[in-house]
Order: C-alpha cells, then structure tokens, then sequence
C-alpha cells in the first residue's frame, strides 16, 4: 500500500493541523489521541512516512525503531502509568480496523484495561 501524504497524522507532522504534543525527538513524535479511550491515550509516531508497523519493521532504519520503541517508555513514565500498568496497541491493515494510515501505536493507561480481546 502506498503512503497517502494526505493522513491525518502527516497533515500533523507538517504543521497543519494541531495536536497536543506530549513528546518529540529526531525521529517521532508523541501526542495525545484526539478521541481518548482512556484517561492516558497517547499515539506514538514515526516522523518517517510508514503506512504501518509492517512497512516500519520491513523499511524503517534502526535509529528510527530504536528512536519509537525508546520514546514509548519514555512517554509511558511521563504519564505516570509504569506503576498501575499501561497497554500498548498497533492497528495493521483491515482486520485490525487501522484507521489512519500513518503507523501509530496507542499508549493506553490510567485505568483497568479489561481484558485485551473480547470473545467472540
Ligand atoms: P487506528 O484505528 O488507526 O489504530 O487509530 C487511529 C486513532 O487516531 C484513533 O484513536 C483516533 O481517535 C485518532 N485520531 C484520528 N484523527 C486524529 C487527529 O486529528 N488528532 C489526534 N490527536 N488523533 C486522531
């Protein structure tokens, strides 16, 4: 799938809409989820155009990965989650109903998560 530079997410990255900026480094950025499911829902971004964690994981450089992986923990103590515990969650493609096409993961903490899945 080709990167769509009309997301959401790239529209924020260049500036022209706002988001509520929670965390920035070279490679990504971290904001919190304009719809939050939870009393700390924040997305982490790469600031590099990756559809999703596939095309991450297949074409993004280690200092990106690194970059990502580092800022989520980061992110996660500034929230003051690591203790009570928090989730982490990556939409890829249909299934996982991925809304926009700019890969994200949601850092999800503040209250009890529910079990990951329900049953079908
Ligand atoms: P997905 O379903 O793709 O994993 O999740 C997309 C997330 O992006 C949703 O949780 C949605 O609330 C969030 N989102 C969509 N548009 C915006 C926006 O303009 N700003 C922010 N901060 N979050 C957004």
């Amino acid at each position: 799938m080709a990167y769509d530079r009309n997301n959401v997410f790239a529209r924020i990255l260049r500036g022209e809409l706002p988001c509520s900026k929670v965390y920035e480094d070279e490679h990504t950025l971290a904001f919190r989820d304009i719809n939050p499911l939870a009393p700390t829902h924040i997305l982490v971004i790469p600031k590099g155009e990756y559809v999703s964690v596939d095309d991450f994981s297949q074409n993004a450089s280690e200092a990106e990965i690194v970059s990502l992986m580092r800022a989520i923990g980061h992110v996660a103590r500034a929230e003051g989650v690591v203790d009570d515990g928090y989730r982490i969650l990556a939409n890829h493609g249909v299934a996982a109903r991925q809304e926009v096409p700019h890969f994200h993961i949601h850092i999800f903490g503040g209250r009890d998560l529910g079990p990951m899945l329900t049953r079908r």
